[in-house]
């Protein structure tokens, strides 16, 4: 059987991978000049041979199909922040502080508070066709807040965690909040990982497996299906080409989806869910610096915040040198707040801003920033969930139609917005057309 691939993200790659495996005759095509999509590390211009992530970062413990992959293709991987995610916030007088409860505190007020929506959200088996899912998901976690009066370090909190959902809680579905309390263990471990010696190499390592079936410089403008055949209208160097094939896996993300006609349509529920799905903001931004002054004995090197540079991290605690990289990952709001810092004032103007961590004596050596939602190929950092998106859609993202199959990080129900749900996601799809091509020969 022929497939043709579209993206080479992790995706698109796990789905290649598990394909070729089979058997298969698989193209992949790729706009892009390189493989990984938004798993991107940036390698160059680092002093010290240093790296760090401009996408996709951390690998939770019970991120198992990722793991497990790392793991077949030889890659080992690093543990990183051991002491988790402390937290920064302004107080009355303006200065920002960090706070003694971790984030960790914050995050168990939340999900208190949410207890009952949780159960509820529980007693729906999770299922977003249930009119429970309905009546959570059209709330906003603003409208949330004002209902249970929230305090100042609620909302703080929930504010904060535009830099997970990458979206502000005035933008983001309540459904989105429960969820996520929902689904995490509370006994699950806070253990994260990267992959040593860089996330790329996850992507690179696949690709190397698949040789030249990924055709770079390449990107799919149009798809018609008829009986047994899918036809694909591919652009390359201005030039648009066909090929056939008999199943396609459609691996980018929905932005980009969206934009690419099919014939004949999708049904307009499937349509409608991928033209209606929304991508947060993200800009994040790795500062070097001469010294790795955020070291404190007893202090997390991580920080969630609601200050408009986003979430704070050390991004190379595992590589060697005096120098170490900071990463800035500002998702919603403030990720244009991050911006209008940067065009005041420069990389300089952050580096200002992190004063409270240090700050004043270390020169910064080197900066790379990448705003997700300006990258033409992504489009904004990953899905989330609004109030205005009728839940009972969100299955249609991952159903296949005709031999159309559906992968990226958006597909996925566990893992949305992971680098693990675009694995899982890909190897689904690869599984999905083998299980077809079993019963239709
Ligand atoms: C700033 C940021 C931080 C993140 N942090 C984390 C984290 O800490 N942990 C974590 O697990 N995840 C994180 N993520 C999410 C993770 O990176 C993504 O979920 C995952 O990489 C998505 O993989 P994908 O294959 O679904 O999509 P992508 O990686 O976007 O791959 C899709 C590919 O499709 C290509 N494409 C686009 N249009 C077309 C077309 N017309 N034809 C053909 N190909 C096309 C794109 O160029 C791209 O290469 C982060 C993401 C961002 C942006």
């Amino acid at each position: 059987m022929s497939v043709l691939v579209a993206g080479a993200g992790l995706a698109g790659l796990a789905a290649a991978r598990d394909l070729v495996a089979h058997g298969a005759d698989v193209t992949v095509v790729e706009p892009r000049d390189r493989v990984g999509g938004r798993v991107w590390t940036i390698r160059d211009g680092f002093a010290d041979s240093q790296h760090a992530e401009a996408g996709g970062d951390m690998i939770d413990e019970a991120q198992t199909e990722i793991r497990a992959l790392a793991g077949e293709l030889g890659l080992k991987l690093t543990r990183i922040l051991r002491d988790g995610f402390g937290y920064a916030r302004r107080d009355a007088a303006g200065r920002t502080r960090i706070t003694n409860g971790n984030a960790a505190r914050g995050w168990d007020a939340l999900s208190e508070r949410l207890a009952g929506l949780t159960r509820q959200y529980r007693l729906a088996e999770q299922r977003w066709d249930s009119p429970i899912t309905a009546d959570l998901a059209r709330r906003s976690v603003a409208q949330w807040l004002d209902e249970v009066r929230a305090d100042r370090d609620l909302r703080a909190t929930a504010t904060g965690l535009r830099g997970f959902f990458l979206a502000d809680p005035e933008e983001l579905s309540l459904v989105a909040f429960v969820d996520q309390f929902a689904t995490s263990d509370e006994h699950a471990s806070w253990s994260m990982y990267r992959i040593a010696g860089g996330n790329d190499r996850l992507p690179a390592a696949i690709a190397a497996g698949l040789g030249d079936r990924v055709q770079f410089g390449t990107e799919l403008v149009a798809i018609s299906h008829r009986g047994r055949e899918v036809r694909a209208a591919l652009k390359a160097a201005r030039t648009v080409s066909q090929l056939t094939c008999d199943y396609m896996v459609l691996a980018m993300p929905a932005t980009l989806l969206r934009r690419v006609p099919i014939t004949p349509a999708l049904p307009a529920q499937q349509h409608d869910a991928i033209a209606r799905l929304k991508y947060g903001k993200a800009t994040k931004t790795l500062l070097q610096f001469s010294s790795r002054f955020w070291r404190a004995a007893g202090r997390p090197r991580a920080f969630g915040s609601e200050l408009p540079i986003g979430a704070a991290w050390e991004a190379n605690e595992d590589q060697r040198g005096r120098a170490g990289i900071l990463a800035l990952l500002a998702g919603g709001s403030a990720s244009d707040a991050t911006q209008t810092i940067v065009a005041k004032s420069g990389m300089r103007g952050l580096a200002t801003s992190l004063d409270w961590l240090g700050s004043a004596d270390a020169e910064l050596l080197r900066s790379r920033q990448v705003v997700w939602e300006a990258d033409p190929w992504a489009r904004g950092g990953y899905a989330y969930f609004d109030p205005a998106f009728d839940p009972s859609l969100r299955q249609w993202l991952a159903r296949p139609f005709g031999r159309l199959f559906f992968a990226g990080e958006h597909t996925s129900f566990r893992w949305q917005g992971y680098m693990n749900g675009a694995v899982e996601s890909g190897r689904r799809a690869a599984a999905e057309i083998e299980a077809v091509h079993r019963a239709t020969t």
